[in-house]
């Protein structure tokens, strides 16, 4: 059976590159090294596929030809004063770069799922900056381990085992002997029963917790015997083990980006890490979900400036959060066509959204049937980036990774061919809306 080594797994922020997989026939039969999550997905790809390309009549889909359904999706959008692309999470770096010049060709609002999870650590990070490191750096160093508001047994299996807790690094040659585990959350999740200190914090309370590190690291002591629900002895004990720690990192999940506070949450844990880097070296991460939505916001960022939620109907890129995020501009039916690629919106946005959405004209491009695929008018199938396509794709810390293609899908287009054909469709279409309008 042939054996493919050093594959990519394509679903967390993780990026696990040490994944072997085994194929025979055209098909995944084992996978090695990869978490539940990323064996599933290994071998499971050819489950609840979307097979043909479909345009919708009435309540029924009807199946035609990729040519029939990019032509309905560049007339779509191009009839659009206002359209949204939105996704790109789970989708390829170049993808992301002809889906920015699309959206500048048509003057359409672009946006990725970072503006419904870690859309906050971005506009943090815009303020006070990212004193950040890799992942290998992590592995090496750190001594010192704290999860904020993150769950990393469930949502990065094996963030632990790769690459904070359990490996033998450089400097910590010896595991998880080397170093100590803390987690702060609401609730005493898995990660929190394997923690050497758990610290539980009152929920909406994280602000006042990271500032209250801060006074007692600057002021040696704070005037309260508590704050958001954990003793004031306990909160000076974490202050002198970061303060004391040779390497120190704090991860943050989306329990620190969506609860009160937001941004400014996790403005004061960079403030935090910034204050401490005066006694030691100490560092911060954003534990990002999908494995490429740290692609879209450095691509975006190269090309436009900004980081996600950029519209382009000016005519330049404009951006402004809470206006130009997919969620707002849905809310206020601030946009008349959407085109969704490699996510899901349906599912996780709010119901005002999703019926905005709905009554939209919408084209969706997407391996999978999902519910936004549902409630679409154009379907458009690809192909898997990572397992039948290759493309490039950013850890969480930001290191770039190229995704191999493992097997092939016959009869299927990629994401990026796709991408491709329907820029190419929007300029004709363009173009000759600009003749007739001259010749007049
Ligand atoms: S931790 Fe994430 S990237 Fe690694 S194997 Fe599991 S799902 Fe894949």
């Amino acid at each position: 059976m042939p054996t493919i080594e050093d594959v990519v797994c394509p679903f967390c922020g993780c990026l696990c590159d040490d994944i072997v997989v085994r194929v025979e026939n055209g098909e995944i039969r084992e996978v090695e090294n990869a978490c539940k999550f990323g064996a599933h997905r290994f071998l499971t790809v050819k489950k609840h596929r979307i097979k043909r390309p479909m345009i919708r009549e009435g309540q029924e889909f009807k199946e035609v030809s990729y040519e029939e359904a990019i032509e309905r999706a560049v007339e779509i959008l191009t009839n659009a004063k206002k359209p949204l692309l939105y996704g790109f999470s789970s989708t390829s770096c170049e993808v992301h770069e002809v889906a920015i010049e699309l959206a500048e060709v048509l003057g359409a609002v672009i946006d990725n799922t970072a503006s419904v999870c870690h859309g906050p650590s971005v506009l943090a990070i815009q303020e006070v900056g990212y004193p950040s490191v890799t992942l290998g750096e992590v592995k090496n160093r750190a001594d010192l381990v704290v999860y904020w508001a993150c769950n990393p047994i469930h949502a990065h299996p094996r963030h632990m085992s790769r690459y904070t807790l359990f490996p033998r690094g450089m400097w910590t040659d010896k595991g998880k002997l080397d170093r100590f585990l803390v987690v702060v959350d609401v609730r005493r999740t898995e990660t929190a029963e394997m923690a050497d200190l758990f610290i539980k914090v009152k929920p909406g309370y994280d602000f006042e917790v990271l500032n209250a590190l801060r006074t007692i690291l600057r002021k040696g002591d704070i005037p309260t015997n508590e704050v958001g629900g954990v003793p004031k002895e306990t909160l000076k004990e974490l202050v002198e083990r970061m303060k004391n720690c040779k390497f120190g990192i704090i991860f943050f999940g989306v329990g620190l980006t969506m609860s009160r506070g937001k941004h400014r949450n996790i403005a004061e844990a960079i403030k935090l890490v910034r204050d401490l880097n005066d006694y030691t070296k100490f560092s911060i991460m954003a534990m990002r979900g999908h494995y490429n939505v740290t692609g879209f916001n450095e691509v975006l960022t190269w090309e436009s400036g900004f980081p996600f939620a950029v519209d382009f109907t000016r005519g330049y890129p404009w951006f402004n959060p809470g206006e130009t995020d997919a969620n707002s501009l849905l809310q206020n039916r601030d946009v008349d066509a959407a085109l969704v690629i490699a996510s899901d919106p349906a599912a996780h946005f709010p119901r005002e959204s999703v019926r905005y959405l709905a009554k939209i004209p919408l084209v969706v491009i997407d391996p999978f049937e999902s519910l936004t695929s549902k409630i679409a008018d154009v379907v458009i199938p690809s192909k898997v980036v990572g397992i039948e396509e290759e493309g490039s794709a950013y850890r969480m810390d930001a290191v770039p990774l190229r995704l191999k293609k493992i097997i092939e899908a016959e009869g299927l287009l990629s994401d990026l061919e796709i991408m491709e054909r329907i820029l190419e469709g929007v300029r004709r279409r363009l173009s000759k809306t600009r003749e007739a309008v001259a010749e007049r």
